[in-house]
C-alpha cells in the first residue's frame, strides 16, 4: 500500500506595531526582563484593556495580502488555560469570530533542476484570527523565571486547510509567506525571535484517499528547516507505525531539530478544555468597506506577482527574477533603475538585472553590508549610466569592471571614474583603428576567409587581435562596423 502525507499549518505572527495588543505598554524584543509591563500586561486589579487600532490594521493588511475575506465584524473570546505565561490566566483570541477568513498562498515547489522555474500551487487558508502573545519562562536548575515582556504582543495565527503535500511544500509556503508578510511591514518575521512561528499537523492516507487520517500535531519549530524535517520525520514515523499494523494516535509532539527526534508532549486536548466565552470587557470590531480600501491601497505588490511582471515586461530571465523578488528594497532599486533607463529599457533591462544580482550582490556580500545602506552609493541613476556607456561601446566590459569598483567603492559617477582613470574607449573612426583592423585582417586570413563565406562567429576571431592592438581601448562598436566594412570589400 502506497501511503501520501497530508499537511496544516498554524503560523503565528508577532505584527509590527509600537505598542501592546490591549495597552500602550512599548512591544519589542531584546530589552531586560519585565520593562515592558504595566498594569495590564500584568493583569493588575481593575486594569482593563483597550484596542490597539494599529494592530487590526495590521491583520487586514496581511489578510488582503494573502486573499482572505475580511469580516465585517469580530468579536474577542477569552481562552482560559492556567500556567504563569499568561497573568490573567486566560488569553485573548478570536475563536469565533475571526477578523480574515479563507484566502489562500501561492507556492513554488521546487523545480526540476537548480535554477529552473518550479510548478506553482495555490494553499487554501482556513483563516487568520488576532489574539496576543504570552510571556517566557526561563527554568533555571533550581528555579524558573517569568519575563512578560513578550506577553500583550499583537500576534495573528494564520491556520491553513489540510493542503500540503510534503515537508517541502511547507517550506516552500513558510519562504513565501514570510517575504510577502515582510514586504507588507506586517511582520519582521525573524524565526531566531520568535516572529514567526509554525505549528505542523501531519497525518497520512492511504494514495487517492479522500478522508483524513489521524493527525499529529509537531510543535515548536523555530525554522522553516526545522519544519521541513519535522514533517519529513513525522511522515516516516507514521508510515512505519501504520506498515506495521498499528494506528496513529492524536497527539502533540515535539521535535528536536538537532537530534532529529521526537517524544509526546501530550495526547489529549479539546477546544472545549479552554472553556472559551466572549470577553465582557471588549467591544466588537465593525470593519467597512472605506477601512478596507484604504488599508489595501498601502499594500505592495507580491512577489510573485512582481517576478511575472518582470519577466513579461522586461524580458528578464528566471534566473534574475528569482533573486530579486525576495528583498523589496532590492526589487525596487531594480525598477527604479529599469524606469530611468527609459526608453531604452528593453535592451538594457537585462544588463541592468545582471549587473545588480551579480556584481552589486557580490561587493555587498564582501562587505556583509546590509542591502540599504551600502547600495546607496551606487545609485540606481549611476548603475543605469554605467550600463548605458558599455552599450555605447565607451567602456569595455573589463574596464566597466573596474569602473564599477570604483564606483561601489566611492559612490562616484561612472563618466567621471572614466575619465579619472583613462578606462575610455578611443575616439571612433580614427585611422588608427582602421589600420589596426586591416592589420587583423591581413593577420587572420583564414577567419577572414570564413566571415566572409558566411559564418558569423568568425568575426570574433579578428576582433580579439584589434583590441589588443588598442591595448583594449578601441570602442567595440566601433571594431565592429569597421571589420565588416573592410570585409565588405
Ligand atoms: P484542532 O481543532 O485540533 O485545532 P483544526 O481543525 O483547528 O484542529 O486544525 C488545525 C490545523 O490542523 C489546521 O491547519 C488544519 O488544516 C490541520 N488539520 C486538521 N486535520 C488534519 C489532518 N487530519 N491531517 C493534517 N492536518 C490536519
Ligand atoms: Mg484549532
Amino acid at each position: 500500500m502506497k501511503y501520501e502525507a497530508v499537511i496544516g499549518l498554524e503560523v503565528h505572527i508577532q505584527l509590527k506595531t509600537r505598542t501592546k495588543m490591549f495597552t500602550r505598554a512599548a512591544a519589542g524584543y531584546g530589552h531586560e526582563p519585565n520593562t515592558l509591563t504595566d498594569p495590564v500586561v500584568l493583569a493588575l486589579p481593575g486594569a482593563l484593556p483597550v484596542l490597539n487600532k494599529a494592530a487590526i490594521d495590521q491583520v487586514i493588511r496581511a489578510g488582503l495580502l494573502v486573499n482572505c475575506r475580511i469580516a465585517d465584524e469580530c468579536r474577542w473570546d477569552r481562552k482560559n488555560y492556567f500556567y504563569p505565561d499568561s497573568p490573567k490566566n486566560y488569553q485573548l483570541t478570536q475563536q469565533f469570530k475571526p477578523i480574515c477568513i479563507g484566502g489562500s498562498v501561492e507556492i513554488e515547489l521546487p523545480g526540476p533542476a537548480r535554477n529552473i522555474q518550479g510548478g506553482h500551487k495555490t494553499i487554501s487558508l482556513n483563516r487568520i484570527h488576532l489574539e496576543e502573545d504570552v510571556g517566557k519562562l526561563n527554568h533555571f536548575a533550581t528555579e524558573s523565571l517569568v519575563d512578560y515582556n513578550r506577553a500583550g504582543t499583537p500576534l495573528m495565527e494564520l491556520v491553513t486547510e489540510p493542503a500540503l503535500a510534503s515537508g517541502d511544500e511547507a517550506a516552500a509556503f513558510l519562504t513565501i509567506l514570510r517575504a510577502t508578510m515582510q514586504q507588507g511591514g506586517v511582520s519582521d518575521c525573524d524565526m531566531e525571535k520568535g516572529q514567526m512561528r509554525c505549528d505542523a499537523n501531519v497525518s497520512i492516507r492511504p494514495a487517492g484517499s479522500k478522508t483524513l487520517g489521524t493527525k499529529v500535531e509537531m510543535k515548536n519549530l523555530n525554522s522553516i528547516s526545522f519544519v521541513r524535517d519535522a514533517i519529513t520525520h513525522e511522515i516516516k514515523r507514521q508510515t512505519a507505525i501504520v506498515e506495521s499494523g498499528g494506528s496513529v494516535i492524536q497527539e502533540t509532539r515535539d521535535f528536536d531539530g538537532i537530534t532529529g527526534t521526537s517524544q509526546s508532549l501530550r495526547t489529549k486536548e479539546d477546544a472545549h478544555d479552554y472553556r472559551y466565552f466572549p470577553d465582557p470587557d471588549l467591544m466588537p470590531v465593525r470593519i467597512d468597506d472605506a477601512w478596507r480600501s484604504a488599508l489595501a491601497a498601502t499594500l505592495p505588490e507580491r512577489p510573485f506577482d512582481r517576478q511575472r511582471r518582470l519577466m513579461a515586461d522586461y524580458k528578464l530571465p528566471y534566473t534574475i527574477t528569482s533573486v530579486l523578488i525576495w528583498d523589496k528594497r532590492l526589487a525596487d532599486y531594480y525598477d527604479t533603475a529599469v524606469k530611468l533607463a527609459g526608453l531604452d529599457a528593453p535592451a538594457l533591462a537585462q544588463p541592468i538585472g545582471n549587473w545588480i544580482t551579480n556584481d552589486l550582490l557580490r561587493e555587498l556580500g564582501a562587505t556583509s553590508a546590509t542591502f540599504d545602506e551600502a547600495a546607496a552609493k551606487v545609485t540606481p541613476a549611476n548603475l543605469v549610466a554605467l550600463v548605458k556607456l558599455i552599450a555605447a561601446g565607451t567602456l569595455t566590459s573589463n574596464a566597466a569592471k573596474e569602473v564599477f569598483a570604483d564606483m561601489f567603492a566611492t559612490g562616484d559617477a561612472p563618466e567621471t571614474i572614466a575619465d579619472r582613470r583613462g578606462l575610455k574607449t578611443a575616439p571612433t573612426n580614427t585611422d588608427e583603428l582602421e589600420q589596426w583592423c586591416r592589420d587583423a585582417i591581413a593577420a587572420n586570413a583564414k577567419a577572414a576567409e570564413e566571415f566572409r563565406a558566411g559564418k558569423e562567429s568568425a568575426i570574433n576571431g579578428l576582433k580579439g587581435p584589434v583590441m589588443k592592438a588598442s591595448k583594449g581601448k578601441a570602442n567595440p562598436a566601433d571594431v565592429d562596423k569597421t571589420l565588416r566594412r573592410l570585409l565588405a570589400n
